[in-house]
């Protein structure tokens, strides 16, 4: 899987947003496996991992930032989101919060990018746990039509969708590049 992280075409930074203990941090390990790294730059508080996959014959470099805690002030800064190109806002199928929520995440994203061509996907985590769940599915799917974004549920337990739902995000973030 990194065999291409010594060299790549292109390197896209994404980021993950969302409230507290939706799974941010459990999908960004799941799907970049061993390759994680905290980052040594403390005072923004972040870390990231690096994953590289092949799309059109190119290796792209994705460079997946994670916040450290700071979401549950809503504290973010600024830097977290300078030249992001994609955006994952995560929330929980049952917790309906963190659902309702990621209206306010999608302003916060929009306020804080200087440049708005950004792809987006809404994640609805914890697909696993059907019996809890709280939002319904027709209902979140409404929601992504409606603000153009990508749409899908994952399981960072499981392991179903994970990979899905980044490579469908760096796949539309090149194709509208092209
Ligand atoms: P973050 O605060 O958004 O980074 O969330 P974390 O990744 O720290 O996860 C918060 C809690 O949810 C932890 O107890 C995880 O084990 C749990 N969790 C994360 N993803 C899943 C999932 O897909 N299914 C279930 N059942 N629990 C999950
Ligand atoms: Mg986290």
């Amino acid at each position: 899987d990194n065999q291409y992280n010594y060299d790549y075409d292109l390197l896209y930074k994404l980021v993950l947003i969302g409230d507290s203990g939706v799974g941010k941090s459990n999908l960004l390990s799941r799907y970049s496996n061993n390759d994680f790294q905290i980052n040594s730059k403390s005072t923004i508080g972040v870390e990231f991992a690096t994953k590289a996959v092949k799309v059109d014959g190119k290796i792209i470099k994705a460079q997946i930032w994670d916040t450290a805690g700071q979401e549950r002030y809503r504290a973010i800064t600024k830097a977290y989101y300078r030249g992001a190109v994609g955006a994952l806002i995560v929330y929980d199928i049952t917790n309906t919060k963190t659902y309702e929520n990621c209206s306010d995440w999608l302003n916060i994203l929009s306020t804080n990018l200087e440049n708005n061509d950004i792809v987006i996907g809404l994640i609805g985590n914890k697909k696993d746990l059907q019996h809890q769940r709280s939002v319904p599915i027709e209902e979140a799917q409404e929601f992504a039509r409606n603000n153009q974004l990508l749409f899908t549920e994952t399981s960072a337990l499981s392991n179903e969708n994970v990979e899905k739902a980044f490579t469908q995000l760096i796949t539309t973030i090149y194709e509208n590049s092209k």
